[in-house]
């Protein structure tokens, strides 16, 4: 396996001179994850983290392309920064993320200001890529590493109290609205016996929640067989890690044994399932290429509250996909009647470069799209504040995750992904407190601990 040393390797320690380095990152919680990586490595390296781009001499634009216009935000934020550029000679700027993927050296072509572009498969590379633009070279890598199974590890410096841990890359579902398969390269699984390791390594650095990420982290395999809810089961046991998470779920691979490995190991898995759906009606589903119908999905959510009647549903919905009716979209108006999503994620269908739904040939106009969406953020809105009432009064178990000086508060997370906030002291960080809550908003509570 990698390690940090031999990451680190190709640059002298020293190539950051203490200079500050910004990142700007866009999307979703893969992307969070990979600036994470990127700062561990340039710390390493000597440079230091600051706030706002011009305290830096380095500033990395961390795109994401999932959805509208993403090579004219990388423009319009690039060109926020050529005053700076002209002030500090010494100035780099890289673009990394999925748009880095996407466009590779025409990006740097299109955009002179830009000094590198590194690939979201890239990033173990970006000491060699600093060192080499800080040289004056201009670096471009953006191809896809093949590697089965894939070797990456959990780079913190810091980890805190709650830590994401990459356990699979890419994806091979090709749904036809969506870009990752693109972006991200094929679907690859890191080892078994690399995840323990890791996660054990990072409880004994003080963490104690961890969150599994994958596009599609159900169809997970290592390299000797084992599956999801397997590593779900080996996890709980054998690494002494208090809670874990994990995101994204695809439906169709949501298995009867992953709802019992949930219910057997519940004390430390937690009952959030972010478990997207983009469309309540089947044939949308069909066009999609999702995998399932209407009817399969909601059999999925009957067989999860059959088996763990206190989990806690979210979702991802997408308004006006190509052809998209409005007896189909009625459709996934009731579908929110008929599950109960206490958080939902909703966009208007974006035409996706590469993707097949972008060639077809349906396209719902903008303003429809714009509609359909304002009408089920209103009703959903309804639904989470009705959903939310249920918690006033309850006693939630919560993991204290920060400190504000300022209100005397601190907050964390309950086990159903809810942030809690209640009166507390910073030696309060790493704790799980029973907390009765007096006030519910659909992703914020409100409560005093009762220990
Ligand atoms: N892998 C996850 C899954 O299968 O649901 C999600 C990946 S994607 C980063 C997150 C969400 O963005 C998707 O669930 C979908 O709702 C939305 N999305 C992806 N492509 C989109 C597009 N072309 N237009 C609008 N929304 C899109
Ligand atoms: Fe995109 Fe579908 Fe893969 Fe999710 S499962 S990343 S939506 S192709």
């Amino acid at each position: 396996m990698q390690t940090l040393t031999d990451i680190v390797r190709p640059a002298p320690e020293s190539i950051g001179e203490g200079d500050g380095v910004f990142i700007s990152t866009y999307g979703c919680q893969m992307n969070d994850n990979d600036s994470e990586r990127m700062m561990t490595l340039l710390e390493m390296m000597n440079f230091r983290p600051v706030t706002s781009p011009d305290q830096a001499s380095l500033i990395i634009i961390n795109s994401c392309s999932i959805r509208e216009k993403p090579v004219h935000k990388v423009w319009s934020e690039v060109g926020r920064y050529r005053k700076l550029k002209a002030l500090n000679p010494k100035l780099k700027i890289g673009v990394a993320g999925c748009v880095a993927s996407q466009e590779k050296g025409k990006l740097k072509a299109d955009i002179p200001l830009i000094d590198f572009v590194i690939g979201t498969d890239a990033i173990d590379q970006l000491p060699e890529v600093v060192t080499r633009a800080r040289q004056g070279e201009a670096v471009v890598r953006a191809r896809f590493e093949h590697q089965q199974p894939y070797h990456v590890e959990t780079m913190v410096r810091n980890p805190g109290v709650s830590t994401f841990v990459n356990i699979t890359k890419g994806c091979d579902n090709f749904c036809t609205f969506c870009i990752v398969p693109f972006t991200r390269g094929r679907e690859r699984s890191r080892p078994l016996g690399h995840l323990i390791d890791d996660v054990k390594r990072l409880v004994d650095r003080g963490t104690r929640e961890v969150t599994l990420l994958g596009q599609n982290v159900n169809s997970y395999e290592s390299e000797c067989g084992t599956n999801f809810a397997q590593l779900l089961a080996r996890l709980s046991r054998d690494t002494g890690i208090e809670r874990i998470r994990y995101t994204t779920s695809h439906p169709k691979d949501f298995t009867d044994e992953l709802i019992d490995v949930m219910g057997e190991h519940g004390d430390k898995v937690m009952e959030y399932i972010h478990l997207p759906v983009q469309s309540g009606n089947s044939d949308v589903l069909s066009r999609m290429n999702r995998g399932y119908t209407r009817a399969e999905y909601i059999d999925r959510v009957e067989r999860i509250f059959a088996r763990l009647p206190q989990a806690v549903l979210s979702t991802d919905l997408i308004v006006g996909f190509p052809g998209e009716t409005d007896a189909q979209f009625a459709d996934t108006m009731s579908l929110l009647r008929d599950v109960p999503y206490e958080t939902l994620f909703a966009f208007n269908y974006s035409p996706r470069p590469m993707t097949k739904a972008a060639r077809f040939t349906d396209q719902v106009p903008d303003e429809v799209k714009s509609e359909r969406l304002n009408h089920l953020l209103g009703v959903h809105r309804e639904i989470s504040f009705e959903l939310a009432r249920k918690y006033v009064g309850r006693t939630l178990n919560v993991l204290v995750e920060r400190h504000d000086a300022e209100t005397g508060r601190v907050v964390g997370r309950s086990t159903q992904n809810k942030s809690v906030y209640f009166t507390g002291t910073a030696n309060l960080i790493g704790k799980t407190l029973p907390v009765k809550i007096h006030e519910a908003f659909p992703l914020v509570l409100n409560g005093e601990a009762t220990a």
